[in-house]
């Protein structure tokens, strides 16, 4: 498993999006990509020469790793003659793309939990910066009418103890929002009496409009200067983004600390980058200004063509070249079948009808809007504004859409509460008492459910629990006068307990407090039915915790812990349909005359419902199931991996997503699988012991003491890391309640003659899948 800091970062949109569209273009499709953050321009020809230059002089070794001295006083130089600020060639460092400056800085500056601010709309990569050096981005939504401009109010609202800097983006990626001096002199009025660093990213710094007069943060004076980190570089001034040529410069203290940190990541800057910038800040500055016209000239264009789309309005950006048009009226409209239902769904929409390839505004924390870049071609520009406002004027408000009647029980619960072992028969009845008196005539279910050989009532005060409990196990033969082997109470609602689990072995008592989550209850059953199977089987029977299939008549049993492809071999062998399905979870056995009969022990499958991930056909019987915890909106999606992508389902106009939320389950009729897909029972052969490393055989058959070992071990012997991260589970059994050295022994007992008629195998998922298991089930016996 990647990093918890890892995973809660997305890869960059902007760039996911343009390789999509790059994608798309080698496939001959016509797209037009506005999603770039490049200009289109080629560099310099005196830019490129010196490059080429210093290739001729071998100028091709590493370089010092802050940057050669020669480019940071050119740096110097433009800093001052540009923007009047003075720095010391020391106090500057060069790195690779003013992004590596940016990710060094904030690993220099912030420690654990520090906030930093970011006022949002923000370009995508700050955010994740500070993620990555385990601070806290602090996001401050800015207004449009304030030209998205931090305001010297929101920010002085936003400081705290632990703010530790404060990104300030001039001109602004994405909305093109520039600062004037009077602006930033209002915010330095703030940041002067706090402690903290304004971290001035004025890579746009070259590209403003309308005679816009730019003032960089660390030309405000003397006191202001000393808490600021100015970054730039020269890709969007020169058209330099291959060249991979960015710097910082700022206080003493903080270049150290960054290259330091340089200095273990990637040393220099290439080199020949670093002589070609050379010439870029001290030669002819002519290009830029050619540059700088041509971009407003198709600011303008597009600024023109986006005021005749009728519900859209755009922002007049005074640098950059990106526009920031405000789409919100797009949403819940909808055109060929897609309803729009975000700035994801619209790019999505956009690239799809109207082959432009857009960044929504949710990548950049503002979901009103999408960002497109006029750094393209006028050709292409006009090609992709007659598209998209057609595409725009396609979209229609939607018909009053019926909402799609999926049966889903969201639980306040979500994960199944810890269970306590309760020896004292006086505070099992205590607790059974103090159960009852909750349960009153109104709103009481009860209901005996077969579960395995044992009968176990539920008495709850949930309609949930009751629904899924009636609905997923077999009623009890004569349900009316049989009495029951064991009794669960899960009752909700008792005021100051937390949600808990009890259980007492003796009475067979299981007691769930305030716990509404049937995944929970049906674990503790299921506990409660293998423990009554363990004591009264005599190890005539008992019950295996694994996946089953039926081939001819003859069972196989997966069996093994997360992380050991269970799920994913079960579905493969399913995929052939000379497999039937038995169980996706127990399966309760009986040996008797030297057979081993398996028997499901649910007469519907409990299914996580992101199982439709690997075989489709089941999304659609879920939407037909009773469901739990579906996920129908994306504040509740638990999928880092997903989250931060473009491609959500909820945001393309799906009203569910199936594989959002850990603990959404599917009950699931097996019937609905086929006329013949699944089976109640079946002749147990094969009992596999899955593990998943590199170096194991596919298949090691095991001899009976040993697989009896490696059952009472929970592990495949010899696979113990890849396994459950050390974890093991004695007879691979979350369901065993309260293990003790008689459970463990009438465990044994059961396994021991299951043994002879069925085959135990250890097979290593790392190195065979589905198709060899399926020769295995299929070979003699
Ligand atoms: N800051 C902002 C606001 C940007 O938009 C970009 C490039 N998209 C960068 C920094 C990084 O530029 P580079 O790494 O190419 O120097």
């Amino acid at each position: 498993m990647i990093s918890e800091k890892v995973q809660r970062i997305g890869a960059s949109p902007t760039l996911k999006i343009s390789a999509k569209a790059k994608a798309m273009k080698a496939e001959g499709i016509d797209v037009v990509d506005l999603s770039v953050g490049e200009p289109d321009f080629p560099t310099p020809e005196n830019v490129k020469e010196a490059g080429i230059q210093a290739i001729r002089d071998n100028f091709t070794k590493y370089t010092a790793s802050d940057g050669i001295l020669t480019l940071r006083q050119a740096i110097a130089k433009r800093l001052k003659e540009d923007y009047g600020v003075v720095y010391d060639p020391k106090q500057i460092i060069v790195s690779a793309g003013a992004k590596a400056s940016l990710f060094h800085l904030i690993q220099a500056l912030v420690d654990e939990g520090e906030e930093v601010i970011i006022p949002a709309p923000y370009w995508v990569t700050y955010p994740e910066c500070v993620v990555l050096a385990k601070g806290k981005p602090v996001i401050v939504p800015t207004r449009e009418e304030d030209g998205f401009l931090l305001t010297p109010e929101t920010l002085k609202a936003s400081i705290s103890p632990a703010t530790k800097a404060v990104i300030l983006n001039n001109p602004s990626n994405p909305t093109g929002g520039a600062y004037t001096r009077d602006q930033l002199l209002a915010l330095a009025e703030v940041i002067k009496g706090e402690d903290l660093y304004v971290v001035a990213d004025e890579i746009y710094a070259s590209l403003v409009y309308d005679n816009f007069k730019f003032t960089s943060f660390a030309a405000l004076g003397e006191d202001v200067k000393k808490k600021t980190v100015l970054v730039n570089g020269v890709s969007k001034a020169y058209s330099m983004t291959g060249w991979r040529i960015g710097f910082a410069a700022g206080p003493a203290e903080v270049i150290d600390g960054m290259s330091k940190i340089q200095s273990h990541t990637t040393s220099n800057a290439c080199s020949i980058a670093q002589k070609a910038s050379l010439e870029a800040y001290e030669g002819p500055q002519y290009e830029v200004r050619k540059m700088v016209a041509e971009f407003q000239r198709r600011r303008n264009y597009c600024l023109m063509r986006l005021a005749a789309v009728p519900g859209l309005s755009c922002f007049k950006p005074q640098g950059a070249f990106y526009l920031f048009p405000n789409v919100r009226s797009f949403f819940d409209k909808e055109a060929n079948g897609s309803k729009i239902r975000n700035s994801y769904g619209l790019a999505y929409y956009l690239l799809k009808e109207a082959r432009v390839a857009i960044v929504p505004g949710d990548a950049f924390g503002a979901g009103d809007y999408i960002r497109l870049s006029y750094a393209t071609s006028m050709a292409n520009l006009e090609k992709s504004m007659d598209r998209m406002v057609e595409a725009l004027a396609q979209l229609k408000t939607a018909k009053k859409t019926r909402r799609v009647a999926l049966s889903n029980a969201v639980t306040r619960v979500k994960k199944a509460p810890p269970v306590e072992a309760v020896a004292d028969a006086r505070m099992r009845d205590a607790l059974a008492a103090e159960m009852e008196s909750h349960l009153g005539y109104e709103g009481r279910y009860e209901w005996n459910a077969r579960i395995g050989g044992a009968v176990i009532q539920l008495r709850t005060n949930v309609a949930h629990l009751n629904d899924f409990w009636v609905e997923g196990f077999p009623p009890a033969p004569g349900e009316a006068d049989v009495r029951p082997h064991g009794v669960v109470y899960a009752i909700d609602g008792i005021a100051g307990r937390e949600p808990r689990g009890f259980y007492h072995e003796a009475t067979q008592t299981g007691v769930l407090v305030n716990t509404d989550l049937y995944g929970a209850l049906r674990g503790m059953a299921l506990g409660l039915a293998m423990d009554i199977a363990g004591r009264s089987g005599g190890g005539a029977a008992g019950a295996v915790r694994g996946m089953a299939v039926d081939l001819d008549g003859r069972g196989l049993i997966l069996v093994g812990p997360p992380g050991t492809q269970k799920t994913e071999l079960f579905f493969g062998l399913l995929a052939d349909k000379r497999f039937k399905l038995l169980t996706n979870e127990l399966a309760f056995v009986e040996i008797a005359a030297g057979r081993a009969r398996a028997t499901a022990v649910e007469r519907k499958l409990f299914m996580p419902t992101a199982a439709a991930e690997l075989d489709p056909r089941l999304a659609g019987l879920f939407d037909r199931s009773k469901c739990e915890n579906v996920v129908v909106r994306k504040e509740d999606c638990q999928d880092l991996a997903c989250q931060r992508t473009d491609d959500c389902r909820l945001d393309r106009g799906s009203a569910y997503c199936y594989k959002a939320a850990k603990e959404a389950h599917a009950l699931l009729d097996p019937a609905w699988l086929g006329p013949a897909a699944a089976v109640r029972q079946t002749d147990l052969r094969w009992l596999v012991l899955l593990r998943n490393d590199a170096t194991s055989p596919a298949v090691v058959e095991l001899a009976r003491d040993e697989a009896l070992r490696a059952l009472a071990a929970g592990e495949a012997a010899g696979a113990k890391q890849a396994l459950s991260g050390g974890k093991t589970q004695p007879f691979y059994n979350p369901h065993l309640l309260g293990l003790s050295p008689e459970k463990i022994e009438a465990q044994r007992a059961f396994f021991e003659p299951l043994l002879g008629p069925v085959k135990c195998v250890l097979f290593n998922s790392g190195a065979a899948g589905a198709d060899r298991l399926k020769d295995l089930a299929g070979s003699g016996r």
